[in-house]
């Protein structure tokens, strides 16, 4: 990606979808380095992600409002797995997961894609890793397919958060 770039008076445009993209190179290298799942998507370089990234925004607009603010967690990183808050907030990591009743370690991968808890309209794990982790779109899908994969995945995180703040008995597990 070396290209000189001159400034002239006709290029505004160019220059500046250069450096919005430059920008964003740099808060997705900033974003990996500070977000827990990270370490996951460190394989990716933000040329790798940026079409998934666009593709992404712009179907943000069509899921209704009470889906949206989950949807947008979602493709942050604001999933916080049950295995998570374990180990940050109560000692260690649960060896069952309440959501299928079963002795499976509830982490991110496990709520998302092999739960039966929310096997219900659940879409295929994602080959892409930017998919399966953030939500965002794959350009080899159609977008009723990339809409059908984050609506999953904030559904699942929708019921992970209720079931954070719900009455202690009923997440005693
Ligand atoms: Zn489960």
């Amino acid at each position: 990606m070396s290209k000189v770039y001159r400034l002239f008076a006709n290029n505004f445009e160019e220059i500046s979808h250069v450096l919005r993209v430059a920008w964003r190179a740099i808060r997705w290298e900033q974003y990996l380095q500070q977000n827990h799942r990270g370490e996951v998507l460190a394989s990716l370089h933000w040329f790798d992600v940026q079409e998934s990234f666009l593709k992404t925004r712009n179907i943000l607009s069509s899921f209704e409002p009470h889906v949206r603010p989950h949807v947008m967690a979602v493709i942050v990183a604001h999933v916080v797995s049950r295995a998570y808050w374990g180990k940050m907030e109560q000692g260690g990591v649960p060896a069952f997961c309440s959501f299928c009743n079963q002795s499976h370690v509830p982490d991110f991968t496990h709520i998302m894609w092999t739960c039966m808890g929310f096997n219900t309209d659940r879409p295929m794990c994602p080959e892409a890793l930017v998919q399966r982790t953030l939500g965002w779109c794959d350009p080899n899908l159609s977008t009723e397919e990339n809409r059908r994969v984050l609506r999953h995945m904030a559904r699942v995180r929708a019921e992970v958060v209720a079931a954070r703040w719900a009455p202690a008995e009923t997440t005693a597990r």
